[in-house]
């Protein structure tokens, strides 16, 4: 079966950088030897430059020279169902950009591909289809009631109706890394600091963006905007990075016009009180512990040194590098929309990343990422490990 010459164009989604990398890749295969999917999968027709081959073979024949001149040939149905599984098999942690030497940068491009995927019909894929009308109805992609976004706030925390710090939770935090988030609340407590939240918050729109799906995004990142500018936040703090990512990044662009408000990471809104010795840490935490850089952590908002400040505030702790950290860090598995798609991938994934923390010495793999949380404590189960996941606020809060 074959497309006849599709209505469509494939470079409307890029931007001209983008074009260009598309050219640029050389396949030298250096990406090859970083891609947590392909450590697993050991399919190597699923991985970045191939990608890059046949989506630039794709503009080359829809809008070049020749199609020009001649017309545009037909694009055959199997390619681009090859293309749209490779795409999809992809926990878009941007490893392979790191690693790249011309420097492409897939965390930026896998999106746009996606997108384009989704107008032709052939993604998202598998359980990723469902996420529109869920975040639709239920205002966050796990399906779970609206009005238990915030029932795990502890009754000890103090939230403010209005105040210039606000507290953007997410929905992975709100419902599958709970100790996270309330940790981060319990911490900005003990500093003295008020802050507000957005009571009716919804789904800061990343699920769908990274999986292909605009549809609802105008919509979601309106609707949060005004309610946070509502309480008259002037800065944002967030702790699950794809969320800071999301906001960062992207939020602008869909509520068409500039954020009434900045965007901090909870590390970074803390980083002041340490620097001052006002970090208030009683117990102590005999512990050898690892700190996993999340993807949209380290290369998504590059933040590095803020978490590790933070656990150097964990007296009696041990503190030990991974093999791979920061910039290089192992992908846990759960990025990308790949939970959805390829549950048993992603949870060998996380697996590998465990593993690289054990052989780090470690007691503790110190996580601070919602989606890794979740992902983690789901993939020790049945699996013989001795690592404790915890959250870094979580702990910190539980040094009080
Ligand atoms: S973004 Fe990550 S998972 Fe996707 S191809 Fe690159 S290294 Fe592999
Ligand atoms: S590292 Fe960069 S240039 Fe080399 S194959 Fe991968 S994408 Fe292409």
């Amino acid at each position: 079966m074959s497309q006849k010459n599709p209505p469509i164009s494939f470079v409307d989604n890029l931007t001209p950088l983008q074009l260009v990398s598309l050219d640029a890749c050389t396949r030298c295969m250096e990406c090859l030897q970083w891609c947590p999917v392909l450590d697993v999968t050991g399919d190597e027709s699923l991985t970045t430059p191939e990608k890059i081959r046949i989506y630039s073979d794709l503009v080359r024949s829809q809008h070049g020279l020749r199609a020009q001149l001649f017309g545009r040939p037909e694009v055959p149905r199997e390619v681009l169902e090859k293309l749209t599984q490779a795409l999809y098999t992809c926990t878009t942690c941007g490893r392979c950009g790191e690693v790249c030497p011309v420097g492409i940068n897939t965390q930026r491009l896998w999106p746009a591909l996606r997108a384009k995927m989704v107008e032709l019909g052939l993604g998202p894929i598998g359980g990723q289809r469902e996420m529109p009308g869920i975040v639709a109805e239920k205002h966050n992609p796990y399906g779970r009631p609206h009005s238990e976004r915030f029932a795990w706030i502890p009754p000890e925390v103090h939230v403010a109706e209005q105040a210039e710090i606000g507290y953007y939770c997410g929905c992975s935090g709100a419902y599958t890394a709970q100790p996270m988030v309330a940790g981060a609340l319990r911490i900005l407590q003990a500093l003295g600091i008020e802050f507000t939240l957005f009571d009716d918050e919804w789904c800061c729109g990343f699920p769908l963006f990274i999986t292909g799906e605009l549809g609802l995004m105008e919509e979601v990142v309106r609707h949060n905007v005004a309610g946070l500018a509502a309480r008259g936040v002037k800065h944002l703090a967030v702790s699950c990075p794809c969320c800071m990512f999301m906001l960062q990044n992207h939020w602008e662009y869909f509520n068409g016009s500039p954020l009434p408000f900045d965007i901090v990471h909870i590390t970074q809104i803390v980083q002041p009180y340490i620097e001052a010795g006002k970090f208030p840490l009683a117990k102590e935490l005999d512990a050898t512990i690892t700190f996993h850089d999340a993807c949209y952590l380290s290369r998504g908002v590059r933040i590095t040194e803020e978490p590790r400040a933070v656990l150097r505030q964990f007296r009696g702790a041990r503190v030990v590098e991974m093999e791979h950290s920061q910039s290089l860090s192992r992908c846990c598995g759960a990025g990308g929309g790949i939970r959805r798609a390829y549950p048993e991938l992603s949870i060998e994934m996380a697996r590998n990343l465990m593993r690289e923390a054990e052989a780090a010495g470690a007691d503790i793999l110190v996580i601070d990422c919602p989606a890794c949380y979740e992902r983690l404590h789901l993939a020790q189960q049945g699996w013989e490990s001795r690592l404790e996941i915890l959250d870094l606020m979580q702990i910190a809060a539980g040094l009080l």
